[in-house]
């Protein structure tokens, strides 16, 4: 969508008549149905649009959690529903971050511990230095020992977005990242989320309500209700 990154660098994103169907009972529902996007590396993107119109499914097809019923995703070229599904698991560890509504941080750990957590998973080099960077940036570095319980909403959505980037993935995936938050915490948190984006160069999809937030991105999409889901 933007001509600012040349071509070498990781995060280009293309999906090409993207559609999915749901098995439901009786007849399949149309979520998604032809949809066509293109980002370079380090473009940030606002997705918008009514409950139930398919945002979430979007951002799992993005995230390779959910294959398309048709139509392609390439992440850097690289299609990954065409690979083994083991490949697939440690392709989305290394190659994609998410920060969802919820933090989803694991209570029994600490802040340090969950932010590097995901490090394991892939068999990756990043170390506890990355994470305490990552927690610097987000203004956390004298929280590390904290467990989730002990924190603020706010500071949890902050772990789960140093968390989301501590693989240096290509794609940063954010489903309502501040849609639990009061207005001022979620003015906080999203301009640490511009700023790491910024630092880190990593190209983001965001599904956000707030109109206000997706003004402030350059790329903005309005997925539409396909007919016969939601109301
Ligand atoms: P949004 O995030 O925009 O609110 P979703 O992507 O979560 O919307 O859901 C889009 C539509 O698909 C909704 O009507 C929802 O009920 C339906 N849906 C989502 N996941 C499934 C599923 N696993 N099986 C069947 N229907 C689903
Ligand atoms: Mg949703």
């Amino acid at each position: 969508m933007s001509e600012k990154s040349s071509g070498d660098e990781r995060g280009r994103l293309e999906v090409e008549a993207l559609c999915k169907d749901y098995e439901t009972g009786h007849s399949p529902l149309t979520v998604l149905d032809g949809l066509d996007l293109r980002l370079e590396a380090g473009d940030a993107l606002a997705v918008t649009g009514p409950s139930g119109c398919g945002k979430s499914t979007l951002l799992h097809i993005l995230g390779t959690l959910e294959p398309p019923t048709s139509g392609a995703v390439r992440i850097d070229g690289v299609d990954p529903f065409a690979l083994p599904e083991a490949e697939l698991a440690s392709f989305r560890g290394r190659e994609v971050g998410f920060v969802f509504q919820d933090h989803h941080l694991l209570p029994q750990f600490n802040v340090l511990q969950n932010v590097t957590l995901p490090t394991l998973a892939v068999g990756g080099n990043e170390t506890d230095d990355r994470a305490r960077e990552l927690l610097a940036a987000v203004g956390l570095e004298e929280r590390l020992t904290h467990r989730p319980a002990q924190l603020s909403g706010g500071e949890r959505q902050r772990v789960a977005i140093a968390r989301a980037l501590i693989n240096r993935p290509s794609l940063l995936l954010c489903d309502e990242p501040t849609g639990n938050l009061d207005p001022k915490t979620a003015e906080v948190v999203a301009d640490l989320l511009f700023d790491l984006q910024a630092r880190e160069r990593r190209t983001m999809v965001v599904v956000t309500h707030s109109e206000e937030l997706a003004e402030r991105f350059e790329n903005r999409l309005r997925l539409g209700v396909v007919a016969g889901v939601a109301s």
